[in-house]
């Protein structure tokens, strides 16, 4: 990541990309803006609906994805359960 530098609160007057979400920031929406430094001192902008508001179900979607993916990452990788189980 970086240092924040800033943050900030505006009402969007056009069109942004929630970093968190990847989904549309609407001109009047509420959203939070981070202002970072990394090491080589380049400035970047973290943008992202201002909290509750990122889409709930989008998250729900992800966590799916991330458990197959998880799945088919490790497919051969006993679960941290079942080690248990043998170890009890
Ligand atoms: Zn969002």
């Amino acid at each position: 990541m970086g240092r924040t530098l800033r943050g900030y609160e505006h009402i969007a007057q056009k069109e942004h990309t929630c970093d968190l979400c990847q989904r549309y920031i609407q001109p009047g929406d509420l959203y939070r803006g981070i202002v970072s430094v990394n090491r080589a001192k380049k400035i970047s902008v973290w943008k992202e609906h201002y909290h509750p508001m990122c889409p709930e179900e989008f998250f729900e979607e992800e966590e799916e994805i991330a458990r197959r993916a998880e799945k088919e990452a490790d497919k051969n990788e006993r679960t941290v359960e079942s080690k248990l189980r043998r170890a009890a």
